[in-house]
């Protein structure tokens, strides 16, 4: 695998079909099952690793970011990637961007509310990944539901000729949804966070055995989650998984999102419903790899 830092190398090395796979790095089983998406399906895989500066509104969760790219080299040369892209701030803004990206209604909602302007930096980044790469296709995890649907909104009004692929939500042992953020919960709040994946599988349960009020799924499981000490919650909200709009019925493909705050770390998790059948993800059958090493 070669490690590159700018488009005009990655250009370079890229053959046949392409696939990317975007990241911000401290690579975990999420990211590698990605990875392996695209080395199925593409010739070339290219992984980026990038903390992208514009998609942060709090200065200090930024900084608090885990970094770690000799490591992230040796994780995404495992699982078979061709190129790992690792610009620099510099390298990927040489000026300030006076050109960004904006997705309306899909971004609005939701992370939308919660963290204004983080789809702006997202939907930005995302558009000069596409543009400099100008993969086949690129790969996303559903974990992030709306996120998906803010990229394959752009991706389609921009008219890039990218697919787009959702991909399923990997789960640590006990449910949690991995994050990169995931090292920086003490015992305690890491206790917590379960309480996040619970609620959902949940949800899941009742959906799939008939429960279509949506209002008090949701009302329940608002209910559970303010019950958590420790657990500050945003939204439990479910979504088109297409448009991001909030729905008030079980129809069609949707997803059910959650974000909440554990001290100073901010969680999201959801699942994804397709005409009742309910995708709850993959759970590792042993520890990740976030804590200790391949
Ligand atoms: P991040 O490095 O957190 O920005 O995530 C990079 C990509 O990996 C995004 O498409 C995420 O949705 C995806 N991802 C992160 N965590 C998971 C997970 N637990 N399961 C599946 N995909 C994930």
């Amino acid at each position: 695998m070669r490690v590159v830092g700018t488009f005009g190398e990655a250009r370079r090395h890229l053959s046949g079909r392409v696939g990317l796979v975007p990241t911000m790095g401290f690579l975990h089983e999420g990211h590698l099952r990605l990875i392996e998406a695209s080395v199925d399906r593409a010739d070339t895989t290219v992984v980026t690793v990038f903390v992208n500066p514009l998609q942060f509104g709090d200065p200090d969760d930024l900084s608090r970011y885990p970094r770690d790219v000799e490591r992230d080299t040796d994780l995404a040369a495992a699982a078979g990637a061709d190129l790992l892209l690792a610009p620099t701030v510099a390298d990927m803004y040489p000026s300030h961007p006076r050109t960004t990206v904006t997705v309306s209604e899909v971004a609005d909602e939701m992370e939308g509310r919660y963290r204004p302007g983080h789809f702006d930096g997202v939907a930005t980044v995302v558009t000069k990944l596409l543009a400099g790469v100008d993969p086949d296709l690129a790969f996303f995890g559903r974990k992030d539901a709306q996120q998906l649907a803010v990229v394959t909104t752009l991706a389609s009004d921009l008219s890039f000729k990218v697919d787009v692929v959702g991909c399923p939500i990997v789960r640590e042992q006990d449910g949690l949804a991995l994050s990169s953020r995931n090292v920086r919960l003490g015992s305690e709040d890491r206790r917590r966070a379960t309480a996040i994946s619970r609620t959902l599988m949940g949800l899941a349960d009742r959906i799939e055995s008939g429960t279509s009020d949506v209002p008090s799924l949701l009302s329940d499981a608002t209910e559970a989650l303010h019950a958590v000490a420790g657990l500050e919650l945003d939204y439990v909200e479910l979504a088109d998984a297409r448009s991001a709009a909030p729905m008030r019925e079980l129809v069609g493909g949707q997803f059910i999102a959650v974000a909440a705050r554990i001290g100073d770390v901010r969680l999201i998790d959801a699942i994804t419903i397709e005409n009742g059948v309910v995708d709850r993800g993959v759970r590792l059958s042993r520890p990740s790899i976030l804590y200790g090493g391949p």
